[in-house]
């Protein structure tokens, strides 16, 4: 006889096989942020210097980046320097990315966001070109379900204070943001995974310019799409997607440890 358990049974199980056997390497911040930058370069996120990946350091006000002037794909834990809250160099031998005023004003605003990455990636940069936002409607994308936000104008370069405040204030208490006729952003509680939703955001946008030059796009069941979104977002889920992009591009760029 066909064994029949209700669902939540299955996604306890899943949750506490994953707790089990999806362990990753305690790499440091410096190195999962160094990691990040490459697996985003590998993704094709790389727009010359355009983009930044920041993470909060250990002690209150302080925010971990890669030295400006470098590309994504030239990033090792040993080019990450720290900065303070007004973006003076605290630690590490380069420059820091005046651009990223704008992430000290979710870190303030969003208590719980210790990691953001911000890039233009061809998809999402063309998406925003649309005026539309962007549409969580596949199961691979789920995570984006009522989680990304839209910012449907440009506020321009982002180096000021008022752009800060304009897209915190758009981003809300969302994971994500699609911003127009500029590129995405997803700021989340652990670096891990605003790497993963960085990769999978482009892909959604990849999948809705594909299926939108052929018609309509259907939308998700909202409580099948929510299940889906938290089923995707599992801590050690997130974790394990992770460490497979960073065994990935490892066996290329083992210096990015370094
Ligand atoms: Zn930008």
């Amino acid at each position: 006889m066909a064994i029949v358990r209700p669902k939540e049974a299955y996604h306890a199980l899943t949750t506490e096989q994953m707790n089990k056997h999806l362990r990753v390497p305690e790499w440091n911040i410096r190195q999962k942020l160094a990691l990040t930058c490459r697996i985003l370069a590998d993704e094709g996120h790389e727009s010359a210097l355009a983009g930044q990946i920041t993470a909060r350091g250990e002690k209150p006000g302080t925010y971990w980046m890669l030295s400006f002037g470098l590309g994504f794909d030239e990033a090792q834990a040993s080019n990450i320097v720290l900065c303070d809250d007004d973006l003076n160099l605290l630690e590490g031998d380069g420059m820091v990315n005046p651009s990223n005023r704008f992430h000290l004003w979710i870190y303030r605003h969003r208590p719980q966001v210790n990691a953001i990455v911000h890039t233009h990636p061809p998809y999402c940069s063309a998406l925003s070109l649309l005026g539309e936002p962007l549409a969580a409607a596949h199961m691979d994308t789920a995570m984006f379900h009522d989680d990304c936000a839209f910012l449907p104008h440009w506020p321009g370069p982002p180096i000021g204070d008022e752009e800060g405040e304009i897209i915190h204030n758009a981003l809300g208490d969302k994971r994500a943001i699609l911003l127009a006729h500029h590129g995405q952003l997803c700021a989340c509680t652990t670096m891990e995974e605003a790497a993963v939703l960085s990769v999978f955001i482009e892909r959604a946008a990849r999948m809705q310019l594909l299926a939108r030059a052929v018609g309509p796009i259907q939308k998700l069941d909202p409580a099948a799409a929510k299940e889906a979104h938290d089923y995707r977002l599992k801590p050690r889920a997130v974790g394990a997607t992770f460490h497979y992009y960073a065994r990935r591009t490892l066996r290329k760029n083992a210096e990015a440890l370094e």
